[in-house]
């Protein structure tokens, strides 16, 4: 990782394919899966589009989708320039992943980007069943997102939500998130099968496996999801109790936009930054 600074690797895992398969191994060792993630976004030409496919690409030739899977960037694969580029990358992208065995999540960005990712999700979905989706509990809208993907049987993830949304279309205040993402949980589990629960909330982590003994969805069925870099000591402690945990693993050169995420969402990681720099 020799062009990020050593603080950048506490929550990013390397700048190639191989800085990041040991990651995979020491986890799966531990009975963690894994999602990778070849950082980058906002690309505006076709070229570095096609160049992070061929990336891909690359890294599926590498996997054989026991216990990691891959989780792509639509701006990435150029919907910032269009969205013919962006389906014509993603579903060669998704051949190749169908015959490696390899499961293809879509993350979600900022909401200027929100329909269009979920309408290719649909239509790409019907094509390719090992697809999935993220959807941000702090997005008013998320609620007729999920009525409208369950035609499809979507596979979701969700997650809280990391960009600055405005007020009209997103909830700011932390307990309003919470709620709403209590209530997908309880939709999710009751009409969704394969739901990944993104969060490092101890709150929504006990809420989620007390809704699911409720309404007797078994552990398997689901799984829970962090980052990596955040909350490693919960990690085994989850799996001791029975839980699925995947791991999601960035990493790749275009780490800044990721990382100032990181660095904003909450103010551990900001003192770590503070701290590790006047150790320097
Ligand atoms: C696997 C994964 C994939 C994601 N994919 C997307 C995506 O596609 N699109 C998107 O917009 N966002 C994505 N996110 C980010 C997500 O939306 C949130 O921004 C991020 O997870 C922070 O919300 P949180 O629920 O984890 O916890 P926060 O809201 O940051 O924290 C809430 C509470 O959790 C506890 N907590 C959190 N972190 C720690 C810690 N390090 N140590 C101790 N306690 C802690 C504390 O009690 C805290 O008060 C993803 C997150 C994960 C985990």
């Amino acid at each position: 990782m020799s062009s990020a600074p050593p603080i950048v690797r506490r929550f990013v895992a390397g700048t190639t394919w191989q800085d990041v398969m040991p990651h995979c191994e020491s986890l799966a060792a531990q009975g963690i899966r894994t999602t990778l993630n070849i950082l980058g976004e906002d690309f505006r030409g076709e070229q570095e589009s096609r160049a992070v496919q061929r990336e891909y690409i690359e890294l599926l030739a590498r996997m054989d989708g026991s216990n990691s899977y891959l989780s792509i960037k639509l701006t990435m694969l150029g919907l910032m320039h269009s969205e013919e580029l962006t389906c014509e990358l993603l579903d060669g992208l998704l051949q190749v992943a169908a015959t490696r065995g390899v499961f293809v999540r879509i993350d979600m960005e900022g909401s200027a980007w929100t329909e269009q990712t979920v309408s290719i999700y649909a239509r790409m979905k019907k094509k390719y069943p090992a697809l999935g989706i993220v959807l941000q509990a702090y997005l008013k809208r998320t609620r007729a997102d999920l009525e409208r993907l369950q035609a499809v049987e979507a596979r979701v993830r969700l997650c809280k939500g990391a960009y600055k949304e405005a007020a009209d279309i997103a909830w700011q205040d932390m307990r309003s998130i919470r709620q709403n993402y209590a209530e997908l949980a309880e939709i999710l589990l009751r009409n969704f099968s394969d739901t990944a629960f993104a969060t490092h909330d101890d709150l929504l982590i006990t809420h989620v496996r007390e809704l699911a003994q409720r309404q007797r969805v078994s552990a398997d069925r689901y799984e829970f999801q962090m980052l990596y870099g955040m909350r490693r000591r919960t990690w085994p402690r989850l799996r001791a109790d029975g839980y699925n945990l995947r791991v999601y693993i960035p990493f790749g050169k275009n780490w800044l936009p990721y990382f100032s995420r990181r660095l904003l969402e909450r103010k551990e990681n900001f003192f770590f930054l503070l701290r590790n720099l006047f150790k320097a």
